[in-house]
Formats: structure tokens, sequence, C-alpha cells
């Protein structure tokens, strides 16, 4: 191994984790240095889902409009805490702006170069590898109470059509016979074939034990400090447990990545979009296909292994409480839509910060400050389903090859 082939990657989440693989199999010695254990930040308890169709951001006019009604109910699917924060203040605007016709479709474009080779990638990454990690490709339903709703569901399926994918309709009579776990009464569905779910927790345990196999040097419980660096140049990382030396860096921390700027010398703007889920074991009557309730904004997938539902946003800062109106609007979520209400009292709680930037694309760039520092964040409600190319991207940009995507809509110097 030549001695300049040493890669550091900060930050053991699913982008850390893909980057840390395809680095490998380009033959470079990889250490990955993780504050807790890795896996478990936001990687950890998601819904799991891998959604290439998944192209528009947040940030339209329709979820503009959702969001000034929902903005102070405390159980509605968003949640912003109330603000004097200047800085807060102005990445709310920035994402409102952000909501222009001209923005969407520049950020969906980007969004879908990320995203729409996510089910072969993840095939040949599971496959190759013989992770047992529930992975699936069973299409996913998104279900209607309101038949406003449900018609306008027409445009989303309009935009992720002209990247090759599209869901088919489901009408009332025939929802049962699709997913018999659902009410009747229901207005109608819409079927996306091009969706896979994946247990993530199992994921990133194989993904673990696959870094390990392939000679990653993991270090968990080990804090990044910051960089010791010569003429613009890292050389090494400065932890908790003593520098570790390498000759390209990745910082890849996800919704913490803020909370660095003095270490990176640049502020990004990244806020923790808090989410929640509830786990339980698999139990009859529940939905055998994933589901989007989509007025409720509540997701349900299921697994051999179990069930989950999960969604909500909150902004509320680096907040970590798990707080019980947020949890409770799941339960209450699915209520309208599922014939049997499962036992979610029983169900373990969890809560993870998506990284979220106020225009919908991660940052994958290097730092201005160094000339061997990358950082890959941002990847918002996607991060799962964006992480096997942007793993691949970050591998070819520190290896020198061509980009198997065009980094340019990523770059920090948009902000
Ligand atoms: C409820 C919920 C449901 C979701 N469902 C889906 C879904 O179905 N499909 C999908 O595609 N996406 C989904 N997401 C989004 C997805 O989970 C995230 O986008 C993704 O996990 C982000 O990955 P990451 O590696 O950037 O961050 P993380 O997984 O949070 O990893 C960052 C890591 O960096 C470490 N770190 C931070 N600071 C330091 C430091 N100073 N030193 C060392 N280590 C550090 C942290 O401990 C953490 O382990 C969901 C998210 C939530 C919350």
């Amino acid at each position: 191994m030549s001695s300049s082939n040493r890669a550091v990657i900060i930050g053991g989440g699913v982008i850390g984790g893909c980057t840390a693989y395809y680095l490998s199999r380009k033959g470079w010695d990889v250490t990955l240095v993780e504050k807790d254990q890795f896996g478990q930040g936001a990687s950890w308890g998601n819904c799991g889902l891998v959604v290439p169709s998944h192209v528009l951001p947040l940030n339209t006019p329709g979820n503009l409009k959702s969001g000034l009604r929902w903005i102070l109910q405390r159980d509605a699917p968003l949640y912003i805490q109330p603000t004097l924060n200047p800085r807060r203040i102005g990445w709310f605007m920035k994402f409102a702006l952000r909501c222009r016709k001209k923005e969407v479709h520049r950020t969906t474009m980007a969004r879908a170069a990320l995203l729409q080779r996510a089910l072969e990638l993840y095939e040949d990454i599971i496959g190759r590898e013989q992770m047992a990690c529930d992975w699936k490709r069973q299409g996913a339903l998104h279900v209607f109470r309101s038949a406003r709703e449900f018609k306008k569901f027409r445009e989303v399926d309009a935009v992720s059509r002209r990247f090759g994918m599209g869901a088919e309709i489901v009408h009332p009579p025939d929802l049962a016979a699709h997913e018999p776990a659902l009410q009747s009464g229901l207005s109608g569905g819409w079927y996306d074939p091009f969706v896979a779910r994946l247990r993530p927790d199992r994921f990133m345990t194989e993904l673990k034990r696959v870094l390990i196999d392939f000679g990653v040097t993991i270090s968990e419980k080990t804090i990044f400090y910051g960089f010791q660096k010569k003429s613009g140049k890292a050389s090494a990382v400065m932890t908790s447990r003593g520098p570790v030396e390498g000759d390209k860096f990745l910082v890849a921390t996800g919704a913490w990545t803020r909370l660095l700027h003095r270490e990176l010398e640049i502020a990004l703007p990244i806020e923790p979009g808090k989410g929640y889920s509830i786990t339980m074991e698999p139990s009859p009557g529940l939905p055998r296909t994933p589901c989007f309730f989509e007025e409720r904004r509540v997701v349900a997938t299921n697994w051999e292994s179990g069930f989950r539902i999960g969604s909500t946003m909150e902004f509320s800062g680096y907040n970590s409480f798990l707080n019980p109106v947020r949890i409770n609007s799941l339960t209450r979520g699915v209520l309208p839509y599922l014939k049997n209400v499962p036992a979610l009292r029983n169900g373990e709680a969890w809560y993870g910060w998506r990284p979220m930037t106020y225009d919908g694309l991660p940052v994958i760039d290097f730092l201005p400050k160094f000339t061997n520092v990358m950082v890959a964040a941002g990847h918002d409600t996607v991060g799962i389903s964006m992480a096997p190319q942007t793993g691949r991207l970050v591998a070819e940009l520190l290896s020198g090859e061509p980009p198997s995507v065009d980094p340019e809509p990523y770059s920090l110097s948009r902000f």
C-alpha cells in the first residue's frame, strides 16, 4: 500500500460508511473516526426506504403552504420552535426563497443525479457482500384520505416520470387487494414500484462487518477536534484518542457538521431536522407494503423482523428530548388509514437528526481552506437513498478519477 493512500473519515453514518466502502474497494487504507458507535446517528432508526423517485425537494410551493399552516401546531407533521436566533431565522427565509419554481427545477435535477442509481448500487453492495439487512425491492404505496390530494399527486408523479420512474394509480376498490391492512373509505393510492426497503440498523451493522473485513480501522468513542495543518494541507485529525494521520480526509458528520465551523474554518448552513420513529415486533394485520400516509406525512415500513412507523420534522435545535407530543402524533397519524392500529405503546421510540440544508441538496465538496479535506453532509430526508452514489462520488473525487456524476450542484460556492 502506498503511503499516500491513507484516507481518514470523520463520522460513521451511512454517508461516511458508504464512502469508506468505495474507498476500500479502490485500495485505500481507511480509518474511520466516530464519536459514539458506528451507524447509530440518523442512519439507525429511520424508515429504511430507498426512494429514487423522491427527486422533489421539501422546498416546493405546496409544502411551503402546508408548512405555514402547521408552523406552530405542536403535533403537526412539521414543528418549528419559535426562535429569535438570526441565524436560524435566516435559514428559514432562505428555505422559503428556494420554493420558487425555477429553484425547484434546478434542485430536482441535482437530487435525481444522486438518487437515480440507488437501487442498482444497493443491490450491488448487498449482493456482493451478502448483507443480511431485510432488503426487498417491493415498491411502496402512497395512500390518501383526501380526494384532492390524491388527484394532486399526479403532478409529483409527472416529475418522477421525467427521470424514467413513475407510479400506478390504485383506485379505492383495488386498495384492499394491494394492501389489506388499509381501512375502507380512503380516496385512493399511487403504487410506486421504484422503492426498496432495508432495515437500516441491520444494514449499518452489516456495513461495519464488511468494512472491518476490508481492513478499515473503525475508531469508536473517538471525538474529532480539528486538523493538524500546514500550508493549507491537513496532515492528521486531532481526536480525543490522539492524532490520526492521513493523506485525504472526509468530514461526514451529518447534522453535527454546522457545530464544527471552527475546525472546518467554514460555517455550513445545516440544521438538525428531528424525526421520530416507533418500532415493534411483527404482528398480523400490519401493512405488508411500505406506505406513505400522505396527509399526515407518516411512513410505515414492514420487515420480516419488525414494523416501524416514522417521520415528523421538528426544528428545535440540537435537542435530544423524546417529545411525547411528537411521538403521539406518529401514532395518531396512522389511525385514519389502518384497520387495526398496532399497539404502538409497546414499541421502541427513537429520534434522529436529519442533516437539513435550506436548498434540499447535500454539500459534497473540498473545504475552501484545505486542499485535501472534503465534506459530504446535508442529505436531509433521503440520506439512506443517496448514500451509495455519494460514497462513490467522494471516492472518485478523492482518488482524482473522473466523477460518475457532476459534483458542481453540491459545491460550497452556492452558499
Ligand atoms: C425519522 C427518520 C426517517 C428517515 N427515513 C429515511 C428513509 O426512509 N430513506 C432515506 O433515504 N432517508 C431517511 N432518513 C434520512 C436519513 O436517515 C439521513 O439523511 C441519513 O441517515 C444521514 O446520514 P449521515 O451519515 O449524514 O448522518 P448520521 O447517520 O447522523 O452520521 C453522522 C455521524 O457523525 C458522527 N459525528 C458527529 N460529530 C462528530 C465528531 N466531532 N467526531 C466524530 N464523529 C462525529 C455522529 O456521531 C454520527 O454517527 C430519515 C431520517 C429520520 C430522522
